[in-house]
């Protein structure tokens, strides 16, 4: 039960029954998927059983039309699971990748992809990231050539979500070459096993590990015009508006971890003897966890205000933005005070908050980095 006025009831229905699944499906195999490097099929087809997958897509896909709301308090329960890498396996698919289909899909194209979107059997990712191109999403060079009524598309792309076992691709790629910066980018949809359309390897990283992070290489990829989503060239907009979305639910999944880490770290301390009381009875630490709650507090709110303002179709660059740069912080400052309160025992595998630890450096970098964010707010003050 979540007692802000941002949630209806129906919403923390939903909260329950999310927080159910991932008790059930998520908790008990969470570490055996992290020494696999993979999260099973079935947890998505599962997923998309309860309906979790297609939430905000419309009935006629198998979706239930529900707004942004919906996706934060799917983001803030995947973030309480304790596993980075299937929290960001999930999201990317649900609120980072499809919407790119779903918001500018043609009827013929969503008859065709979303309802195995929505039920899980499709597992989607989105391209747009590359190794000399991060944040600055319009130094691409991942490009496509028209040829006929194919595209052929040629470049690699780096960090990508699902990219090992996914089976949907939502590619950025340059399709006016002369145009100058974020103009002249298109995104097509391409599916696994397409010719020419290879995963070049699967990244070692320092967290996430049961997500499978891959680069992906696309090697004279043909690519039918009926699968170009939105307007050729217009491509670079069309992933900016979805950063808003992305970057909330990314705050979202942050605040859920913390606030999970806070709690776990109560637990240990309050129970951990040390000179004749427990931990607990130390101020330092008393009021470390405190101020750190009040933070997580503030972030929480400032992610549903944002989501509120994203789900009403304002403009919310600033306010989202300020989710990103402002959680993605501060989950790193409460995972780093938890270890510590954890002592030795948080240096361990078998702790959760070691784990989290490192799961939430990826938080200040990934769709966007701090700084970059921070740009956005400067832009807006
Ligand atoms: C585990 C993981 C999963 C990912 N999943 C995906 C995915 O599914 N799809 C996808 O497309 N991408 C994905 N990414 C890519 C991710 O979004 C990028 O790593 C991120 O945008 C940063 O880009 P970069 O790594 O090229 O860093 P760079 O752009 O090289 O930046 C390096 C650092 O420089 C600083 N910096 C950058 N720009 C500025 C600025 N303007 N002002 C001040 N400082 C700045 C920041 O501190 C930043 O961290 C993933 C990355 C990781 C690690």
């Amino acid at each position: 039960m979540n007692n802000s006025p941002y949630f209806s009831e129906e919403l923390n229905m939903l909260r329950d029954q999310i927080r159910r699944f991932i008790e059930k499906e998520v908790v008990p195999n969470g570490e055996a998927w992290e020494e696999a490097g993979k999260v099973p099929r079935d947890v998505f087809t599962k997923m998309g059983q309860l309906g979790i997958l297609g939430m905000r897509y419309p009935e006629a896909y198998g979706g239930s039309g529900l707004d942004t709301m919906a996706s934060v308090v799917l983001a803030e329960e995947l973030g309480r699971c304790t596993f980075g890498g299937f929290s960001a396996d999930a999201l990317v698919h649900t609120d980072m990748a499809s919407p790119h289909l779903a918001n500018v899909g043609t009827p013929e194209q969503l008859a065709r992809w979303m309802p195995s979107i929505t039920s899980g059997e499709k597992v989607c990712a989105v391209a747009v990231t590359e190794a000399g191109a991060g944040s600055d999403v319009a130094g691409m060079r991942t490009r496509a050539v028209q040829d006929g009524d194919d595209w052929v598309l040629n470049g690699t792309k780096m960090f990508i979500t699902n990219g090992v076992y996914g089976d949907l691709f939502f590619v950025a790629a340059k399709t006016d070459l002369e145009a100058k910066g974020s103009r002249g980018v298109t995104i097509f949809a391409v599916e696994k096993g397409t010719p020419g359309f290879t995963v070049g390897k699967r990244l070692n990283k320092t967290g996430w590990l049961c997500s499978d992070t891959a680069e992906l290489i696309f090697d004279n990829v043909r690519v039918p015009s009926e699968n170009i989503l939105g307007e050729v060239n217009k491509g670079f907009y069309a992933i900016m508006k979805n950063f808003q979305n992305e970057r909330t639910v990314l705050g979202a999944m942050a605040m859920g971890e913390a606030a999970k880490a806070i709690e776990l770290t109560l637990e240990y301390v309050k129970n951990r003897p040390a000179f004749g009381g427990v931990l607990w009875d130390k101020q330092a630490i008393r009021q470390r966890l405190s101020e750190r709650s009040a933070q997580v507090e503030a972030g929480r709110q400032l992610t549903y205000h944002a989501a509120w303002m994203d789900a009403q179709g304002m403009d919310c660059v600033k306010e989202v933005s300020m989710v990103k740069a402002y959680c993605g912080d501060l989950v790193n400052k409460v995972l780093y005070d938890c270890v510590q309160f954890h002592g030795g025992m948080g240096y361990m595998r078998e702790t959760p908050v070691e784990r989290m630890s490192r799961d939430a450096r990826i938080q200040a970098i990934g769709g966007g980095a701090t700084e970059v964010m921070l740009e956005e707010i400067a832009k807006r003050l």
